[in-house]
């Protein structure tokens, strides 16, 4: 069994004291590809280091709706220049609009700096890493008007609905250990109408450790109850979901099969 967690933070301060060990542990635990997603230039900076220091963990770069307001033109240049010249750089993201907190970043620069980085993706023709969070209206606008259809929604918690328009653009659909928690009905609701070649699994650690660790600090080798969940609601052998999604991956990422070396 091999499992592919397409979005995780391990250049986060939580594991600057064992974050080798953890590494080591994840490869141990037959999670056999990593996708290690940068959310500031800094921290696409840590991502591309990790990833360069680990054949099988590869790295995304872009700037998070969090870090918006200050983004600026030459901070996306430099987004585009680590995405063209290192290899490991398979996405652009995580990038997206957050209206979640009552200080969110103002709407113009969020969309602003959400649609400077689909511009970059597009011309380099890599996928992108899309965060979404309290707003789906600005969200799937932004990519319809921007004809985006290379892209995944991360740490999905919609409804089948939403799932069934983005389906409808050619998008892959990423759950968290969010689909383990009691009160995730709609987040399953939407998993069922998803077709299985359009599922990803992802840890988004440091952060949404599932049941049983909720709360704790979260690492891939937790993607595993990501992919029980999913085998279970999606009526499959856990075996036959996790080959799945991690070809789905692959494929997604443009990670050939010569390069994984799995
Ligand atoms: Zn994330």
């Amino acid at each position: 069994m091999r499992l592919f967690d397409t979005h995780s933070h391990l250049d986060d301060e939580q594991f600057d004291n064992d974050r080798e060990e953890i590494i080591k542990k994840i490869w141990e635990n037959d999670v056999k590809t990593v996708m290690e997603v940068g959310s500031s230039l800094e921290t696409s900076l840590k991502a591309v280091n990790i990833a360069n220091s680990h054949d099988f963990i590869y790295a995304s770069v872009g700037i998070h709706p969090e870090f918006a307001e200050n983004a600026d033109d030459e901070d996306f240049q430099k987004i585009k220049t680590i995405a063209e010249t290192e290899p490991k750089v398979k996405a652009i993201g995580e990038i997206g609009i957050d209206y979640y907190y009552d200080d969110s970043a103002p709407r113009e620069s969020q969309l602003n700096c959400f649609q400077n980085q689909i511009l970059i993706a597009k011309e380099l023709d890599l996928p992108i890493i899309v965060h979404d969070r309290q707003s789906k209206g600005d969200t799937l606008k932004v990519l319809k008007d921007m004809n985006v259809t290379k892209g995944v929604i991360h740490c999905f918690s919609g409804s089948a609905e939403t799932a069934k328009i983005l389906i409808n653009m050619g998008f892959m659909i990423s759950f968290t250990g969010v689909i383990t928690f009691k009160n995730a009905k709609r987040a399953i609701e939407a998993l069922k109408v998803i077709p299985i070649e359009r599922l990803m699994i992802e840890t988004d650690s440091p952060y949404m450790a599932p049941e049983p660790f909720r709360g704790r600090r979260n690492d891939s080798r937790y993607v595993k109850y990501v992919a029980e969940k999913m085998a279970e609601v999606k009526g499959i052998e856990l075996e036959q979901l996790c080959e799945i999604t991690y070809q789905n991956g692959l494929k997604f990422f443009n990670i050939t099969k010569e390069e994984n070396i799995q």
